[in-house]
């Protein structure tokens, strides 16, 4: 049995010097100069190094073991900490002003030589990384990401608890929950031919348990989405799950902004407190988007062109710009290129005018016949604009608009270098409407999901204006990216009613799918409100890092699939004949 408790290899320090230590961890690399072999022994903790020195070692025998040793090797090594000669100290590792001086060595485990190597900055491509990630959480760099999020969880947990929240956890197996994704489905063996759904989120658990009277929940919640992936997506992935009675707006902003507080500034990110508000509808007027990236100018503004010589932009629903600083200095390769990121996001074409570097002086264009110079100044007005600038114009569709001027303006920024390195813009979006209409199939969608409230002054507008209802929602952003989002919900059935058939939902299907729902709201439901936090996307913010996957223990690639499991794999044809499955298309080789 082990006498002396196993020490840290990472937590050596000077003071430890004189004191025998048993340390356990993994062969990060061997030095062998003959008579003396060093190894630097990693554990989770850091690095420390051991010396096996053949004129303290009790037997030759162990020398002869420590040069068998290689990488990722487990030891177990006995040792007296000594400190190292002035020389020898290595101001890089914190435990670099000791080493452990072995006298007993114990190879627990040996290993392969492992596909990429253990340490910081690795070359590896990411598909290596996947397919052997717990090497790759071997690596310091990852191990401390981890070490983080546990440590993130942890704290907003100790925070939701001192404020009374409850965490209840919700099923995985259940009905579909509508966020606007496509839903997991998973086969019922009991019930062949039906199927549970993968939560796209807790909210129907959530507001129930508001109704059995729980008041504050909160759970760190696995959510499921369909969708196709993108850089920062992943079909699972973990949200702060927060609802509570009797709530209002500023309360959930509060609590918020105090979970923020706690996990921010200790990743030496400031977190200044209250966040900036802005409405829905500023946000798109100046950025074209809900989640403005406010850290940098490039506004928008929408341009009067009423005076136009040219009729198709006289006639366009909006039109509206932005002005570059200096960049009438352009050259043309990088106007067509805007031109045709433009086009390939959906407008029509793409204005630019080069305004003079000194008044008075000629303007140029690519579209000189839509322009004169009456129209212009009038441009010029809707924009800060000074002569050098190049302005940016786009005319169409709202949303088309919003959409091209919201993605070039992010798109400028970067490439004219205008967003602040280290700069951290916390912000409210408040004021969404309730409802956006989808010309594609003619009908209503809900902004948020079902279920959050209308304005108490709206209601009446449900039936007769609904573009104009405005939501209890609100969305928290972070540098141009949503963190979350919640809302004050609806806890009437009556309310609740007029909302799905708004959205289309007819009567008997709104029982079929949330039946349940509507009954509960008919005994006495409390009024109720919350909220859903990202918290990959916190962790990815906190730990600096490029991509979502690397704060995920095992994550999914682009195409939802897992390198290291080799999931998802086919099935045997038992497994489908018991679910009362068969495949349209055989697989191609049988199991
Ligand atoms: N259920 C919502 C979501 O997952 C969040 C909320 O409304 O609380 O986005």
């Amino acid at each position: 049995m082990n006498q002396v408790p196993r020490t840290p290899a990472g937590s050596l320090r000077k003071q430890h010097a004189g004191s025998s230590v048993r340390l356990e961890g993994w062969v990060n690399r061997r030095r062998d100069h003959g008579d003396l072999v060093f190894i630097d022994l990693r554990d989770r903790s850091g690095i420390a190094q051991i010396v096996f020195d053949a004129q303290f070692l009790p037997s030759p025998e162990i020398l002869e073991r420590a040069k068998e040793l290689r990488a990722e090797f487990v030891l177990e090594v006995i040792g007296e900490v000594v400190p190292r000669d002035g020389g020898a100290v290595n101001a890089e590792l914190p435990s670099g002003e000791v080493e452990v001086r072995a006298t007993a060595l114990t190879i627990l485990n040996r290993s392969d030589t492992p596909p990429f190597p253990i340490e910081d900055g690795v070359k590896a491509s990411e598909d290596l990384r996947l397919k052997y990630r717990y090497l790759d959480l071997r690596r310091p760099e990852m191990t401390a990401k981890f070490v983080l999020r546990s440590q993130v969880a942890f704290r907003i947990r100790e925070i939701l608890h001192r404020d009374g929240f409850l965490e209840v956890e919700t099923p995985i197996l259940t009905k579909s929950t509508p966020e606007g994704a496509r839903d997991f489905l998973v086969p019922s063996r009991n019930q062949q031919g039906e199927f549970y759904a993968l939560p796209q989120s807790p909210q129907l658990f959530k507001q129930l348990l508001m109704v059995s009277g729980l008041e504050r929940y909160y759970q760190i919640a696995r959510c499921f989405r369909d969708e196709d992936l993108r850089a920062d997506r992943q079909p699972e992935f973990t949200q702060v799950d927060i609802e509570m009675s009797f709530p209002d707006e500023e309360q959930i902003f509060e609590l918020i902004e105090r979970l923020f507080v706690a996990v921010f500034p200790a990743s030496g990110i400031s977190c200044p407190v209250p966040f900036r508000r802005i409405s829905y509808d500023e946000a798109m007027e100046r950025y074209g988007v809900d989640r403005p990236d406010t850290r940098f100018g490039l506004e928008l503004g929408t341009l009067d062109v009423s005076m136009s010589p040219s009729e198709i932009l006289r006639k366009a629903e909006t039109v509206k710009g932005f002005a570059v600083p200096n960049g009438s200095a352009f050259p043309r390769k990088r106007l067509d290129e805007l031109e045709a990121a433009a086009k390939s996001l959906g407008a029509g074409g793409l204005i630019w005018i080069k305004t003079a570097a000194e008044a008075g002086a000629p303007w140029n264009s690519n579209a000189k016949k839509m322009l004169d110079d009456a129209t212009l100044a009038s441009i010029r007005k809707g924009l800060v604009v000074h002569d050098g600038d190049l302005v940016v114009v786009v005319g169409g569709k709202k949303k088309t608009v919003n959409d091209v001027l919201s993605t070039l303006r992010v798109q400028v920024a970067r490439e004219e270098k205008l967003i602040p390195e280290g700069r951290y813009e916390f912000l409210w979006v408040t004021g969404f409407p309730l409802l956006e209409w989808h010309e594609e199939d003619g009908r209503w969608y809900a902004m948020h999901h079902p279920f959050t409230s209308p304005h108490p002054e709206d209601v009446e507008l449900l039936e007769s204006d609904p573009g104009k209802v405005r939501a209890r929602a609100y969305d928290i952003v972070l540098n141009g990216m949503e963190l979350g989002g919640g809302s004050i919900r609806i806890h009437r059935p009556d309310i609740q009613a007029r909302v799905f058939s708004r959205l289309g939902i007819q009567a008997e299907e709104a029982r079929a799918k949330f039946g349940f729902l509507l009954d509960a709201f008919r005994f006495g439901a409390p009024p109720h409100g919350g909220i859903a936090l990202g918290l990959d996307r916190i962790l990815m913010i906190l730990s600096r890092s490029p991509s979502i996957r690397d704060v995920i223990a095992f994550p999914k690639t682009a195409s939802g699939s897992c390198l290291m499991t080799d999931s998802p794999g086919p099935v045997s044809d038992d497994q489908l004949r018991e679910l009362g499955i068969s495949l349209a298309k055989p697989r191609i080789s049988p199991l």
